[in-house]
């Protein structure tokens, strides 16, 4: 009897996408695993999947005729804990298992090979021809070498050089043989050396407290560590404890690109043994490093967020560092938040744990607070220097004695004097949001909802402030109903306009631009970054990209031009991110031998995220954050899912998320609370239009029964598009 499999395929509906049966085909009887990528045929397409098991004598096989499998990749198999994950997910996050598995695949190209010479003797003996000693020579001292190297290294000429090969291979002094086109050797060039420290007394009790938890119950743990405190260097040697227990370890970034310096440190300890998994890879590149992992041969894999599905075996430990990144969460379909990916995976292949930040998320704070999670700190710089002091400015003083600039007369003197001494200047404003808030200019009086305690964002076509979770909406005071003041503005600034407001000020200053639109062509980070540290420019203006990870050490002043911007995003983490930001940005000034100050102009100084970042007092804002997050039912206390409806036609796209919720009011738990449907913070885009539906409960599994119940709602108009994202994160 013929062997049937059972195989995710890939294709685009969701109606049709699922697991189907397939005959293997006996000249693929052998080479077909559970794991394999096939392609099989579907419709009249030919797809892609993946073998997730093959039928057992007793399984339900449908009684018509099975199409069979017509090929197979037979360079890997998925291994069977990657399986398990997929199907972790796939429940977890309510989607098909191809939609996880398609993430653990590697590209699928077909790799180029290129012949290579080596030597099949150890000495050539006497033999007449300069050339061909020579060349036997170097591909002895050099290793398999090609054509091109030989050449290269001889200074011969190639036809010159492969005659001398083929006289050299006749004569059986060499061989011949293929091996897959490679530039990956060519990057980890780095010219540092490994340094190895003495640790401080803090990391050396630290480190103590993570080996002992490796080899003992494996609990999560939290390192909280001030910027500049030493985690990097934990983290390596956490690692070095790891691999000398043959254990393999994943380390993830926020962002390969900003965290160079990091890299290296990585490269320059661990030799040879680091495989790095970053978008900036050739699909080629990719999946040479994939199968490197794969193969066993790369101890440490080291990527973003995508790095999370890096087949790695003998998982000994994961590091997420800045573990309060919201770039770890995937925004598009498929949602995923690789912390929780890590989580289940460390959870399932038997690993520990380490998430390392200066300014933990809140939920993990909580979590270590509520012994969860092993709780380590790290309270002082490596360097002994200290925090640079941050200064508020009350932008509303500013008004009343009659300036109405972006900057301060505070922001301005010190610039001035900065610059005079020929230090640098990092000048930060968020643009995130893409939303206006109502503020008034005069008390700070900010519009908020009631419900769920969000700033309302303005929507200029009726003049009305809208809440995006909830939908509660007013219409847009013409006076503060705090101070009567007539002058409410609705605000939100541009990067484009400090540039401006700066470049009149300061006429004959340098300066570079660094935000999504300055940057959006590759490698052009790199170069505005390399340009500010080689001073070329003496001022940098950006967006929060510049706010983690980067040594500057000519910097000595970071003005934030309008915190306020963050703490009035219409999201429930709008305090925590100012938190985030605020010490973040602080920990770029005066990293070097200058001292640093931290200037932060704000309408809200009386704030209670921006007064405890200022004065470094992160036990105040995880109290007053967590007693606010109670109260209002945010996540650490509450779960949450955000529905998407997307279509071209507006009056579908609102009578689809009608229909949706009127499903999930009978067929799901009432401990799950139903918001909107509302428009959606970016109501239009690209033509469509979107509609949102929140979930909240304080049981995630109530919230995976909705998903369930989602992804089997069958008779949604074919002209509306619905997501859902659990756990979201920038809503
Ligand atoms: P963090 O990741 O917490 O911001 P790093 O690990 O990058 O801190 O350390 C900050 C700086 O101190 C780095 O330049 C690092 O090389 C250096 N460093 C770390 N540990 C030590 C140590 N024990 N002795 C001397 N220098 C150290
Ligand atoms: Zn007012
Ligand atoms: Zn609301």
């Amino acid at each position: 009897m013929s062997k049937l499999a059972e195989v995710a395929v890939d294709v685009k509906h969701p109606a049709v996408k699922g697991e189907y049966y397939y005959m293997v085909p006996k000249p693929l009887k052998d080479k077909v695993r559970v794991g394999s990528r096939v392609k099989v045929p579907f419709n009249n397409l030919i797809v892609e999947g993946v073998v997730i098991r093959f039928l057992e004598p007793g399984d339900m096989v449908p009684d018509f005729q099975l199409k069979e499998i017509i090929g197979v990749d037979e360079r890997f198999v998925l291994p069977q804990f990657m399986l398990d994950l997929a199907r972790k997910l796939a429940s977890y996050y309510a989607t098909n298992l191809i939609d996880f598995l398609k993430l653990m695949l590697p590209p699928s190209v077909s790799l180029q090979k290129e012949a290579v010479y080596t030597t099949a003797v150890e000495e050539i003996g006497d033999i007449r021809s300069e050339i061909q000693k020579e060349i036997f020579r170097v591909i002895r001292d050099k290793g398999p070498a090609t054509v091109d190297v030989i050449s290269e290294t001889t200074g011969l000429a190639k036809p010159s050089v492969r005659n001398a090969l083929s006289a050299l291979m006749k004569k059986g002094f060499i061989k011949r043989e293929c091996r897959v086109k490679s530039d990956i050797s060519q990057f980890p060039k780095s010219g540092a050396q490994p340094v190895s420290y003495r640790l401080t007394f803090e990391q050396a009790r630290v480190l103590e407290e993570i080996n002992k938890n490796m080899e003992a119950e494996r609990k999560p743990v939290l390192l909280f560590g001030i910027t500049g405190s030493g985690k990097t260097e934990v983290y390596i040697r956490a690692i070095e404890r790891a691999l000398a227990r043959r254990k393999r370890a994943l380390v993830l970034v926020p962002e390969i690109s900003l965290t160079p310096q990091m890299m290296e440190r990585f490269y320059a300890r661990f030799p040879g043994r680091v495989a790095m998994i970053h978008s900036g890879l050739s699909r080629g590149e990719r999946f040479l490093e994939w199968y490197r992992v794969y193969k066993g041969d790369a101890d440490i894999t080291i990527g973003a967020r995508s790095a999370v599905f890096a087949p790695i075996k003998d998982l000994g430990l994961i590091i997420i560092d800045e573990e309060h990144e919201s770039s770890y969460k995937q925004m598009e379909f498929p949602f995923y938040d690789a912390r929780q990916v890590a989580c289940f995976r460390a959870e399932a292949e038997g690993a520990a744990i380490i998430s390392g930040s200066a300014t933990p998320s809140v939920e993990s704070f909580y979590r270590a607070v509520k012994g969860e999670y092993i709780f380590l700190r790290l309270t002082r710089r490596v360097s002994g220097r200290p925090l640079p002091p941050i200064e508020i400015v009350d932008m509303r003083e500013e008004l009343k004695s009659g300036n109405r600039h972006i900057f301060s007369r505070k922001l301005c003197s010190e610039m001035e004097a900065a610059l005079s001494r020929g230090e640098q200047v990092i000048l930060f404003l968020n643009r995130r949001g893409h939303s206006t808030f109502v503020l008034c200019r005069d008390c700070g009086f900010v519009l908020k909802c009631p419900h769920c305690d969000i700033s309302l964002t303005y929507h200029s076509s009726d003049k009305s402030g809208r809440c995006h979770y909830c939908g509660y909406h007013v219409k847009a005071p013409d006076t503060c109903p705090d101070c009567d003041s007539r002058n409410i503005r609705y605000f939100g600034a541009g990067t484009e306009k400090v540039e401006q407001e700066f470049k009149i000020r300061f006429p004959q200053v340098n300066v570079v631009r660094v935000d999504a639109d300055s940057t959006s062509r590759k490698g052009s980070l790199q170069k505005l970054l390399s340009e500010f540290k080689g001073g070329r420019a003496q001022v940098m203006i950006g967006t929060q990209t510049i706010a983690k990870g980067l040594d500057f050490p000519g910097v000595s002043l970071v003005g934030i031009i309008a915190a306020d911007i963050t703490l009035n995003l219409p999201d429930f983490r709008a305090g925590e991110r100012t938190f985030q930001l605020i010490s973040q940005v602080a920990g770029r000034a005066g990293r070097g031998e200058i001292p640093g100050r931290v200037i932060v102009q704000t309408y809200s100084p009386e704030s209670s995220a921006i007064r405890a970042a200022c004065g470094y007092n992160f036990k105040d804002f995880y109290r007053e954050e967590l007693r606010c997050r109670k109260k209002f039912e945010y996540p650490p206390f509450c779960h949450m899912m955000n529905l998407t409806f997307t279509g071209a036609d507006q009056d579908l796209v609102r009578a689809a998320a009608e229909d949706v919720r009127k499903i999930l009011e009978h067929r799901i738990s009432s401990l799950v609370k139903i918001l909107g449907p509302i428009p959606a913070p970016r109501f239009r885009v690209k033509d469509n239009f979107r509609y949102n539906i929140l979930l909240k409960s304080t049981e995630p599994e109530r919230l995976i029964e909705a998903g369930d119940v989602l992804k089997n709602i069958k008779n949604l108009n074919r002209k509306v598009y619905l997501t859902w994202d659990m756990d979201p994160q920038d809503l």
